[in-house]
């Protein structure tokens, strides 16, 4: 819904009624879900950045599209950022259980198309991904995993200049710059480096072919930095952010449309 004489809509779940909802979906089937975690990202950034993100997103959807948007998962899978105060995380298995649920009470009264718009990327795609299956299968649930680095990687890779963005870095802070310059401290900003010599499939970045990523401890963690980015996050801008924000949220307002026309994955 677009254009200067649009009626506003309704689509922030935690601000409607329930007869609001029932109305909404008379005009759609899909629901988004940010799904991030509470975790340390540095010196410079807050701990909810991992929800902050697929939330901005999501919002930004909503407004363009008839889709609703439920109220975000703010606790993840992050045994790894442990190592500082601040960082909750959930057993594997309790979080794959509560997204599920979570869905699946969404198709109980008429959402078929769910998207977990995942902010956390890396740390919890396995879980996602397992949940995405079993409400497929499960559910018939047309679900789909949206890790943030999926949906904004044309412009990453366009617009980038740091070689290394991990965590808490180029690509998070730059969005954070565009979503929430409030919450960004650049002048505690630190440039950290990972280790010049890796093992083979271990590259640290977001597009690296990085097979532990997701799986690193916080021992891990405490060894590759001090400050808790892995990365330079004095690269980011708000240009770069915008950018990124503009390219995931044209990505998942695509899914959307072509999930609201009928299109299914097969
Ligand atoms: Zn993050």
């Amino acid at each position: 819904m677009t254009g200067d004489d649009a009626i506003e809509r309704p689509y922030r779940l935690d601000e409607m009624t329930w007869r609001d909802v029932e109305a909404a979906l008379e005009e759609t089937e899909t629901l988004l879900l940010p799904v991030g975690s509470t975790e340390q990202h540095g010196h410079h950034m807050p701990l909810g950045v991992d929800v902050f993100m697929p939330e901005g997103i999501c919002e930004r959807v909503g407004e363009r599209t008839d889709c609703l948007v439920a109220p975000p998962v703010w606790y993840g899978v992050s045994p790894h950022h442990t190592f500082k105060p601040g960082t909750f995380t959930v057993e594997s298995e309790t979080f794959q259980r509560y997204v599920f649920d979570i869905c699946a009470s969404a198709s109980e009264w008429g959402v078929e198309n769910v998207l977990l718009v995942n902010g956390h990327y890396l740390a919890q795609d396995p879980e996602l991904d397992v949940v995405v299956r079993e409400l497929r299968t499960k559910r018939d649930v047309q679900a789909f995993h949206v890790p943030l680095v999926s949906v904004f990687e044309d412009a990453a890779n366009e617009h980038r200049t740091t070689e290394v963005s991990f965590h808490g870095s180029e690509f998070e802070t730059s969005l954070m710059l565009s979503l929430r310059p409030d919450l960004v401290r650049m002048d505690e900003a630190e440039r950290v480096d990972p280790p010049e010599e890796a093992l083979p499939l271990t590259a640290y970045d977001a597009y690296g072919d990085n097979r532990v990523g997701w799986a690193l401890s916080a021992t891990d963690m405490e060894r590759l930095t001090e400050a808790g980015n892995v990365g330079d996050p004095t690269a980011a801008t708000e240009e770069t952010g915008a950018k990124l924000l503009e390219n995931a949220v044209s990505q998942v307002t695509d899914l959307v449309e072509a999930l609201e026309a009928g299109q299914s994955v097969v």
